[in-house]
């Protein structure tokens, strides 16, 4: 995506940003906190989160916060937990960004351990509604606000192996559809991200023999994750996007 964003784009905005520590949405926190954001990092890590929270802190901008939650044990009750914590640092929420996930095994449905079915609907669905219902309040209050959630080219055609996580990312596709339907005539924008291959410890599990310098870096992508949260993208509800638009999907070739 071609978008060149003001350095003061997300002044005065505060987003929460899930799996905040490593990967995509350690590159988004980052990002978000470059262009002035105050950001909050939800993680299940505490010394990874830690680690995203003092790169930030470097930056001398507005200082993140973080708080834990594991999204494979959580509940409607811990997420508004949560969301108390959340009310507790801030007044609002101007963005939120669902970007934790995981991927599960790669293998035919029929062989799909129902464990790992369940594990990867728990943490990709599960819980991204659960937290979504819990922070809904919460981004209301804002004049622009802005939910993201993140797809996958799997979850817009099935492809053979990807079992429960593309059944995950189809769902999620889906609830962002209804949830924009629902705020169609309110201040809250809802839309997802296809990131694309994306060079990162998901992508290396998925694709362990593919060359990962040929796939683009978390940074890549960040054009994309800035616009939908800032007031370029006020009017813009309901939508998929690709982050990398025309990426054939699938493994890299040279
Ligand atoms: P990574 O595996 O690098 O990062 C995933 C993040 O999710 C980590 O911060 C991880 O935390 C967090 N997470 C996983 N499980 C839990 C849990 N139980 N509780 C809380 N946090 C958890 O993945 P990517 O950065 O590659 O992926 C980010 C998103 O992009 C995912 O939704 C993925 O499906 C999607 N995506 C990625 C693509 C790619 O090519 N990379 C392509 C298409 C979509 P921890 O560090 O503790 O494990």
């Amino acid at each position: 995506m071609h978008y060149q964003p003001k350095s003061d784009l997300l002044e005065n905005r505060i987003i929460l940003v899930t799996g905040a520590s490593d990967g995509i949405g350690r590159e988004a926190a980052l990002t978000y906190a470059r262009y002035g954001a105050r950001v909050i990092l939800l993680g299940r890590n505490a010394d990874t989160l830690q680690k995203t929270e003092q790169a930030i802190n470097q930056l001398n901008k507005q200082p993140a916060a973080s708080l834990l939650l594991d999204l494979a044990k959580a509940t409607p009750e811990s997420c508004q937990q949560l969301a108390d914590q959340v009310t507790a640092l801030v007044p609002r929420l101007d963005g939120v960004l669902h970007n934790a996930g995981i991927l599960g095994e790669i293998v035919p449905l029929e062989e799909l351990d129902p464990q790992i079915w369940r594990d990867v609907m728990q943490i990709n669905l599960d819980a991204t509604f659960y937290l979504t219902q819990a922070l809904l309040p919460l981004l209301l209050k804002s004049d622009a606000g802005s939910l993201v959630f993140t797809t996958s080219s799997v979850g817009r055609t099935g492809r053979a192996g990807w079992g429960a996580y593309a059944v995950s990312k189809f769902a999620t596709e889906g609830m962002m559809q209804v949830l924009a339907d629902e705020y169609k005539n309110r201040h809250l924008r809802v839309n997802c991200i296809n990131p694309g291959g994306t060079r990162t410890k998901m992508r290396a599990s998925a694709f362990p023999d593919e060359d990962a310098n040929l796939l683009k870096t978390p940074a890549d992508l960040m054009p994309l994750y800035l616009y939908l949260m800032g007031d370029d993208s006020r009017r813009k509800t309901g939508t998929s996007f690709d982050a990398q638009p025309g990426r054939k999907a699938g493994p890299a070739t040279a």
